[in-house]
């Protein structure tokens, strides 16, 4: 039974429980571990939740950073990790974590888009399953840790049931999708966009930087560009769920001393591209009451989009990441500037509104100072909210792990985008050194990597399909 005193090894930290609509079930309780004063969730003596839980051997972490490190080995450049779309590499890691996949007693093949699919089947055959998985590309000169650590620690839950013989009343699906980061072709999410049914063809003609399409490079990797409908599963019936274990890429755990958080949702995001017009003119000659400085106008926005996004308590945040000014001399007062700007928040609501203030704030700006404004949205994308019920599971899954239970937006981009068109999306995010990722300085401690597993592992053994939830009910 797992009470304080029984994991002198685990990690029991101190922070504000945030967690909505999540109440304690039967048998589970509130405890404080001490100073600093804090709520941390601990499981009673609920038969449900004990019962041939929880992984028989010491680590599951240490297999994952085992493989972690393997697959990093699988690169296109030498000394640095890349492993983009339809690459070589790419096929060689698939390879590796297909045989994993099957050593961990699952059927498992690559789909029509170079997604890989393992099964691990219910007690009945056939029956719908809960999908788990991440991506297994990279960005160029990556971490190890940014989607390989979702795949292959699926694939150690897995491996644990299988190793106890233990089937469960729906089917485990894990996926590694091929493409999530869209480095090699200027898309994103190409892997989950195709299992959703959502991949766009004309994609196909999309060159890579050597000039090759994504359609002579699917037959080169051993795909047939005319069967990426075949990876569709639209099949909502047949999807309990999609959950993805990735690590956070933000500092926000590590700064409230956890090692797992529940996310709330995959912000959206709004993207701008702003120009302000004013006059060029001799640096030494124009008096300053005379000027049109188109820069120093957009330092002025620069500083309201920060302050606007700062006084916001609600997760808004703005960024302002790249910036030219014209002509660029140092004699010359700026007469044009073009910036960027990329907004997200945590609702959809949320960041419409802050995206509208903050142009009639530029606006304004702009106007005081006589300068021409353009401004144009140039990118957006919606919210993905992760479903209650399914959230509240991943909240249980901490809890039950002895760990605080710690809610956060994902302000990065991630595969449950797309699968929210065909099954609802929740996601476990794992601590991150500093909050450092898309960098060969990521780092995830293996204490971590174990929380984060034994927290899946619970997940899946406690998981209760939405409608059986209902049928409950009733
Ligand atoms: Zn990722």
């Amino acid at each position: 039974m797992a009470t304080a005193g029984d994991l002198p090894d685990r990690r029991i930290h101190a922070t504000h429980v945030l967690i909505g609509g999540c109440e304690p079930r039967d048998g589970t309780e509130l405890v404080s571990p001490g100073p600093p004063a804090a709520a941390v969730r601990r499981n009673g003596k609920s038969a449900g939740m004990d019962a041939g839980n929880a992984a028989n051997d010491a680590s599951l972490g240490k297999e994952i950073v085992g493989r972690i490190n393997e697959l990093a080995a699988i690169s296109e450049e030498g000394d640095k990790l890349t492993r983009v779309y339809l690459s070589k590499e790419l096929r060689e890691a698939g390879d590796v974590i297909l045989g994993w996949m099957r050593g961990a007693g699952m059927s498992a093949r690559l789909d029509a888009v170079g997604n890989l699919c393992g099964r691990y089947e219910a007690e009945r055959p056939g029956a719908p399953c809960l999908l788990l998985g991440s991506h297994y590309d990279t960005v160029r000169d990556a971490g190890k840790w940014d989607g390989p650590l979702g795949v292959i620690t699926a694939i150690a839950c897995v491996a644990d049931l299988n190793r106890r013989g233990k089937r469960l009343p729906f089917a485990i699906e894990v996926i590694g999708f091929a493409d999530e980061e869209g480095v090699r072709f200027a898309s994103t999410l190409l892997g989950s966009r195709a299992v959703a049914g959502t991949f766009d063809g004309s994609l196909l003609d999309a060159r890579d930087r050597d000039g090759l399409t994504m359609r002579e490079a699917m037959v080169q990797f051993g795909l047939d560009p005319g069967h990426i409908g075949d990876a569709a599963r639209p099949r909502r019936e047949l999807l309990h769920a999609y959950v993805e274990l990735h690590i956070e890429q933000g500092p926000v755990l590590e700064q409230q001393d956890l090692p797992v958080g529940v996310v709330t949702a995959i912000a959206g995001a709004t993207r701008l591209a702003a120009s302000l017009t004013g006059m060029a003119g001799h640096a030494g000659t124009v008096p300053m009451a005379m000027r049109r400085d188109a820069l120093a106008g957009a330092a002025e926005c620069i500083m309201a989009v920060e302050q606007f996004c700062k006084a916001d308590s609600a997760g808004l945040v703005g960024t302002v990441g790249a910036i030219t000014a014209l002509p660029g001399a140092t004699n010359v007062i700026p007469g044009k500037v073009s910036f960027s700007l990329d907004i997200r928040a945590p609702t959809d609501a949320h960041r419409k509104l802050a995206v509208a203030d903050l142009i009639s704030r530029i606006e304004a700006i702009a106007k005081r100072r006589e300068l021409s404004l353009q401004i144009d949205v140039t990118h957006e994308n919606r919210t993905v909210p992760c479903a209650p019920w399914l959230k509240t599971q991943v909240a249980e899954a901490v809890a039950a792990e002895a760990y605080g239970v710690f809610e956060l937006p994902s302000g990065a981009g991630h595969d449950g985008m797309a699968m929210i068109d065909i099954a609802d999306v929740a996601m476990l995010f794992v601590r991150c050194r500093a909050g450092i990722s898309h960098n060969p300085a990521e780092h995830v401690e293996p204490a971590d990597v174990d929380a984060g597993a034994r927290v899946l592992l619970r997940l899946i053994e406690n998981f209760r399909p939405r409608d059986a939830g209902r049928a409950g009910k009733a």
